[in-house]
């Protein structure tokens, strides 16, 4: 799971990593009142930075200094809503502006191809390091790390000084790498990249920008969720997650439930082709319910489905294995009546295409259950066509 950079600099500071004061505002007016607080403290120039997970923002307009609170909203005004690389800026981070003598690289990584870990450091800074790496390799030093060793001081130094930063900014970046590993380890981090690292006017080395991605299979000991929670994004994919449920929004009128990610993937196939014969319908989502199918799976599958309000028509297409069809039959029968007891619309047509274990039983558990927005199609082609159909009216 990749970091906001402001989630990513909220960590450093949780581990000792100098990172310039700042704080998160979603509207211009918002931003002015921080600006005016950081006034207040005698620091009347800000940065104001677009929030959202890529790269080289600077170089798209998302980053600008202000001189003031009031140019400080103008700024924000100008970058809330922006699309950097197919991101919308939602919000954006506003911090005490530094005063930048020089900017180096410096990250830690986890290195798979060397089942190891890997820190890369440089003195040219600030720039991509893909770019430093294919023009001035020289200038990149790629030194790895034993798991077990860590990054202690001397090991520190050694790499700052193979990054061939200068004597000012030594001492300053050894702590920032020693502080910076126990912040990758103590978080199940596979990426915590600092561009720039910088050595302000002042002589201190403060960490300007942070990118971090923590393991996503450490979460079990770690606090993932209070960080996704802040994730930008769909509403019905946030909703979708937190049930749990593999969705993804897409933009047509047809939803889809299907179990398994490859029947599902073939699934939208087969509706946007249907759907070509009725004005270009298509697909509304991808959802993979799984292998269970639950009852209670499939009412939340459904739930967020019949809740898209593009959704004209749903299919739901399963193929019994473990699982078998009469299972998933009584799983549909049950997440109606469950939804219907929420008081939820399920009026939509649904499609249903059963096949594979058990699919007569299936089928008859259907067709005896009779609810009125459920039709039956043995075959998926013919399943998609009339969900494309339905869609279309
Ligand atoms: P990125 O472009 O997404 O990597 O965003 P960064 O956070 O790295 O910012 C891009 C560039 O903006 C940095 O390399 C700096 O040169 C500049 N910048 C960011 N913050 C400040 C600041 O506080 N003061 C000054 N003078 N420049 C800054
Ligand atoms: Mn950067």
């Amino acid at each position: 799971m990749d970091l906001f950079e402001y989630q990513a600099k909220e960590l450093f500071a949780e581990y000792g990593v100098p990172v310039p004061q700042g704080k998160v505002a979603s509207t211009a007016a918002e931003a002015r009142a921080i600006a005016e607080e950081f006034a207040a403290a005698g620091k009347s120039r800000v940065v104001v930075k677009a929030q959202v997970k890529t790269g080289g923002r600077g170089k798209a307009g998302g980053v600008k200094v202000a001189d003031d609170a009031e140019d400080a909203q103008a700024k924000a005004e100008q970058i809330l809503g922006m699309d950097i690389k197919g991101h919308t800026v939602h919000r954006v981070l506003i911090e005490e502006a530094s005063e930048i003598e020089e900017e180096y690289y410096f990250s830690f990584l986890l290195d798979r191809a060397n089942r190891t870990f890997l820190s890369i450091c440089s003195a040219e800074g600030g720039v991509e390091i893909e770019e430093v790496a294919e023009t001035n390799p020289d200038a990149v030093a790629q030194i790895s790390i034993d798991a077990l060793q860590g990054a202690p001081a001397d090991v520190a130094a050694k790499i700052v000084e193979s990054g061939k930063l200068p004597a000012a900014a030594a001492e300053g970046a050894a702590e920032v790498v020693t502080k910076l590993w126990d912040a990758f380890v103590g978080k199940d981090a596979t990426l915590a990249e600092v561009n720039p690292l910088i050595l302000t006017k002042d002589g201190r080395v403060v960490a300007l920008d942070g990118k971090v991605t923590l393991d996503e299979n450490a979460g079990f000991r770690q606090d993932l969720d209070s960080l996704a929670a802040s994730e930008e994004g769909d509403p019905l994919e946030v909703a979708a997650k937190a049930k749990g449920l593999n969705y993804v929004k897409l933009e047509g009128q047809v939803g889809i439930i299907g179990n398994g990610a490859g029947l599902v993937m073939s699934t939208l196939d087969v509706v946007a082709y249907a759907g070509e014969k009725h004005g270009g319908v298509a697909p509304a989502n991808f959802l993979d319910i799984g292998g269970g199918a639950s009852a209670e799976v499939m009412a939340n599958g459904l739930e967020i489905i019949l809740g898209d309000a593009d959704v004209k028509s749903v299919f739901v297409n399963v193929f019994g294995g473990i699982t078998a069809c009469d299972a998933v039959a009584n799983g549909i029968v049950q997440a109606l009546e469950m939804l219907e007891e929420r008081g939820d619309d399920v009026s939509k047509p649904l499609v249903v295409r059963l096949d594979g274990n058990n699919a007569e039983l299936g089928r008859e558990i259907l067709s005896k259950r009779a609810h009125p927005a459920v039709r039956q199609v043995d075959t998926m082609d013919g399943a998609a066509a009339q969900a494309a159909e339905l869609a279309a009216k």
